[in-house]
């Protein structure tokens, strides 16, 4: 089974949550898909293993070979190509997703395809768990491109059992994650920006049509009911980590509160039984 651990907002415990889960089952392949801000392996122990790069094609343009005619800009559906009504067209990098068309379009082959590392993904083992990570380049814009890359690479480690730490939030790079998932474990916690957060994702995971259950962490640390949004989007809630200092202490420490924290070790093992008792 693969599961999308995700949260509609960042702060949740997320990563802490996944880090636990890996833990308890090490059989998974651990995927770091948080590819903005990868801190997984942090908490799994030590990554012995690869570097290998990710890029895609960024367009380019001849000068010489450009006649001002503009079509490649009003081809571009991404925005990616500026043309003033005359002149050389520029374009932007960061808007360029390397769909291969403005080449076609082009009267004058004047635009060839340069290919840009964007990112990067490490395979290998962290604390002896199979383990992937995506990581963007700084300045990059092409998240969902490295969370593909990352993926594709997990597909050749030919495991059933995925634990996947997707990216925070409700747009494309969470949806490009979820697609591969065969449930979504969402993260709250008990406050109005968990509560808010969490109904986008809610309605994510539904129109994706995935079989979605919620962890509600730091329990204790606001008292909002989420109870109606259960019963609204037939969901379960199947753990709830109370707020502890100890776990707060040691994810700033770089540990998993699962080797440290016996009642959250506890609640891992039994969130553990009750997503293999209704989903597998
Ligand atoms: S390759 Fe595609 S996205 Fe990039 S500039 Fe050309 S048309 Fe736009
Ligand atoms: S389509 Fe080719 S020739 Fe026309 S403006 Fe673009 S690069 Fe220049």
């Amino acid at each position: 089974m693969k599961i999308a651990v995700a949260s509609g907002k960042g702060g949740t415990g997320k990563t802490s949550i996944s880090a636990s889960l890996v833990l308890a089952r090490p059989e998974n392949l651990a995927l770091d898909l948080d590819v903005e801000e990868p801190n997984l392996s942090i908490l799994l122990g030590a990554f012995e293993g690869g570097v290998l790069p990710v890029t895609m094609p960024i367009a380019r343009i001849e000068g010489s070979k450009c006649v001002e005619c503009g079509k490649c800009a009003r081809s571009c559906v991404f925005g990616a190509i500026a043309w003033m009504g005359a002149g050389f067209p520029v374009i932007n990098d960061s808007l360029c997703r390397g769909c291969g068309l403005c080449p076609r379009v082009c009267p004058t082959e004047a635009i060839y395809e340069e290919d840009q590392t964007v990112g990067e993904v490490r395979s290998g083992t962290c604390g002896g768990i199979p383990f992937l990570e995506g990581r963007l380049r700084v300045g990059s814009v092409n998240t969902v491109r490295v969370i593909e890359e990352t993926v594709k690479k997990a597909k050749a480690f030919n495991r059933p059992d995925w634990l996947m730490d997707c990216p925070p939030g409700t747009a494309c790079p969470v949806a490009a994650s979820l697609r591969h998932a065969d449930m979504a474990l969402l993260v709250t916690e008990p406050t109005p920006f968990g509560r808010s957060d969490l109904e986008g994702m809610l309605e994510l995971t539904a129109d994706m049509n995935i079989p979605t259950a919620l962890v509600i962490n730091k329990t204790g640390i606001g008292d909002l009911s989420l109870d109606d949004l259960c019963t609204r989007f037939g969901v379960e809630v199947l753990a709830r980590y109370p707020f502890s200092r100890s776990a707060a202490e040691c994810g700033a420490r770089g540990e998993s509160p699962f080797k440290t924290d016996a009642g959250w070790a506890e609640i891992t093992r039994t969130l553990w039984s009750r997503i293999e008792r209704r989903y597998s």
